[in-house]
């Protein structure tokens, strides 16, 4: 159903979707354009990341984001090769839910890790973007001059497919742009659950923003998801918004002690700022650098990595299993015929992936 469509009902549809380009540098989607007939080796692809080539980057970060299989393989050995010089990075989830101002946040903590030096890729993962029309993260008309700036690279989410592929490849992205030089990558998610959990499992710092609410400060807010953050930043802290800003920093900083402590040893932050006045956004920075340099200095870092390490394998091997028996033909003949029994009630649903997983493997083996 189109995103215009009057019936099209969705939460993540509050701020209209936006339809965007692939890449969000211009330069680089009018180069990738003239340049597409143009086939690079994996050498040169891996090459012109190395040398921070942007719009080979984005070339290749368009191959991890293709369905079709030929991409797929040249992506994979893209990023065999990427894999050596990655890692040396700060990586930060960002959410919020649409209007919390994630935008004008990146925008403005964007420039001040520009100006101090940092080299930023903002990576996006939005499911939705393909109902509703584009996505609505990694906005260039929201982070106009970060968007323009040398040393950003803003990359909405991938438009297709389920959250586990677009997890997938976001984390396979942020390899690539850690190879072409990117020392931060924020990953902005819109906080409406299941991305969050994907992208707490790819980040070293997870930050959630938070509106300061009306009433009951604390609704509408899922325990899961302030359980993960490391800090929470109360926006739009300014003119009269301040006192309420402050009021809901103390009661989330109420909230969060009764959250048992992490194994990382850091007590999550509840901070105040507003991205339009630029004010407290030097100290989140500073919440995050203490971060790195707590977990970094009592083993916790590498250990975060090494389990985000093991999880992706994980998932990869239940996404493969799962593709390759939903893909597989004898299975497709077969599936519609028992979920028609299992809908008629002859035969359990677990009786019938029984016997489908049964058959599935009696099928790979010969
Ligand atoms: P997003 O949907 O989470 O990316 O939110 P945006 O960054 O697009 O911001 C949503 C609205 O809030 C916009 O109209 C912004 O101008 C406004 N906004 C963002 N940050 C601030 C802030 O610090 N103070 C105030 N007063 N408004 C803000």
């Amino acid at each position: 159903m189109p995103a215009n469509s009057k019936e099209f009902k969705s939460a993540l549809t509050v701020n209209k979707g936006i339809s965007q380009p692939p890449v969000v540098n211009d330069e680089s989607v009018i180069n990738y354009k003239s340049k597409s007939r143009k086939k690079l080796s994996v050498e040169e692809y891996a090459e012109g990341i190395f040398s921070q080539n942007r719009t080979i980057l984005s070339q290749a970060i368009t191959l991890i984001e293709s369905s079709l299989p030929k991409h797929f393989e040249i992506a994979q050995q893209i990023i065999v090769k990427c894999l050596p010089h990655t890692g040396k990075t700060i990586r930060i989830g960002i959410t919020g839910v649409p209007g919390v101002g994630k935008s004008t946040f990146i925008e403005v903590l964007g420039n001040l890790l520009t100006s101090k030096g940092h080299k930023l890729a903002v990576l996006a993962i939005d499911p939705s973007s393909e109902r509703s029309g584009g996505s609505i993260l990694g906005d260039k008309t929201r982070m106009e001059k970060l968007a323009n700036h040398p040393n950003a690279f803003i990359r909405p989410s991938p438009t297709a497919g389920s959250l586990g592929g677009v997890a997938r490849k976001t984390r396979e992205t942020i390899y690539l742009c850690e190879a072409a030089g990117f020392d931060v990558i924020f990953i902005e998610t819109v906080g409406v659950g299941q991305s969050e959990i994907a992208v707490h499992s790819m980040v070293d710092f997870f930050l959630l923003l938070m509106l300061a609410g009306a009433g009951d400060e604390l609704q509408g807010i899922k325990r899961g998801i302030m359980e993960m953050a490391d800090a929470i930043a109360i926006t739009k802290s300014d003119g009269n918004n301040i006192v309420k800003a402050n009021r809901a920093k103390a009661e989330y900083q109420n909230a969060l002690h009764l959250f048992p402590p992490s194994e990382s040893g850091w007590i999550p932050k509840v901070l105040t700022c507003s991205a339009q006045y630029n004010l407290g956004i030097d100290e989140i920075w500073q919440t995050i650098s203490d971060f790195i340099e707590t977990t970094k200095s009592n083993g916790q870092f590498h250990s975060h990595r090494v389990e985000q390490a093991k999880y992706w394998m994980h998932q990869s091997i239940r996404e493969n299993l799962s593709d390759n028996f939903y893909k597989n033909h004898s299975v497709k003949l077969k599936l519609s015929s028992i979920e028609k029994d299992v809908l008629a009630g002859k035969v359990s649903s677990f009786e019938a992936a029984r016997s489908l997983l049964c058959y599935y493997f009696e099928k790979i083996k010969t």
